[in-house]
């Protein structure tokens, strides 16, 4: 049963439940870009990312990763445990794209020899700068020991995704990560979706994620549904 609303933000909606550990995420058609300066509708988005961060969180937690994930409840809701979110946004990186391709001077698409973890404080006044690990350290955003089990999260997540996408055809070039803490518990949060991860053909490299709403690349809609049929 629904209660009150805690949280909006610009993807979702957060409300509490009967059960004081239970949360419902409202997943929303609403899409923003650039910290909030461009904004716009995605026809169809909201249920998409349910659907696929459902999907996604219920293929970690078989491979041993702990998710917020209890159950999908319909085409926009999902069930999840209220966990209080670290305000860090893990980063990671296959292929240099986005920011990363414009700080380091790589064209975008250069595969990298190794996988990149980047950190970013959780800060929209700020517009989330990058941090490292002194700086969690200095801020006390997470423990030492809860940044190692983010860390190594993070690693096997990525394979698993890789491995996952692979199979279906896409490229995953990078994507972002939320954690939270459940009793004291490091475990996954948020969503991952074509909002919050860079997705290519595997074939024509063509991007199927957010992205074709960043830079106007048109069929925006029909590739978010693309990516939920292969998924599916
Ligand atoms: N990302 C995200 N939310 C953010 C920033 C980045 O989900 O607030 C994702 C983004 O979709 C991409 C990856 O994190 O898959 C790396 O993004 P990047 O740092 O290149 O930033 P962008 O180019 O999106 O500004």
């Amino acid at each position: 049963m629904k209660r009150e609303m805690i949280y909006e933000g610009k993807a979702k909606k957060v409300y509490k439940t009967e059960d004081k550990d239970k949360y419902i995420v409202e997943y929303k058609d609403d899409a923003t870009a650039f910290n909030g300066k461009k904004k716009g509708t995605i026809v169809g988005k909201g249920v998409v990312n349910n659907k696929m961060s459902a999907a996604m969180f219920m293929l970690l937690e078989e491979k041993g990763i702990p998710t917020h994930m209890i159950e999908l409840i319909n085409d926009r809701e999902s069930l999840v445990k209220a966990v209080e979110i670290l305000p860090i946004e893990v980063i990671v990186r296959n292929v240099a794209a986005g920011s990363l391709a414009k700080r380091l001077g790589l064209e975008e698409g250069t595969v990298m020899d190794k996988t990149v973890l980047e950190f970013c404080y959780k800060n929209d006044d700020l517009g989330d700068p990058m941090i490292n690990e002194y700086h969690i350290a200095a801020l006390n955003l997470a423990s030492e020991e809860q940044l190692k089990e983010v860390r190594k999260y993070a690693f096997n997540i990525n394979e698993v995704l890789m491995n996952y996408f692979q199979e279906r055809g896409i490229r995953l070039i990078d994507f972002k990560l939320e954690f939270g803490l459940y009793k004291g518990e490091v475990i996954l949060a948020d969503e991952i979706s074509p909002d919050t991860c860079r997705l290519w053909d595997a074939k024509s490299n063509k991007k199927l994620d957010k992205d074709r709403f960043r830079r106007d690349l048109g069929q925006v809609e029909e590739t978010y549904q693309e990516v939920l049929k292969r998924i599916q």
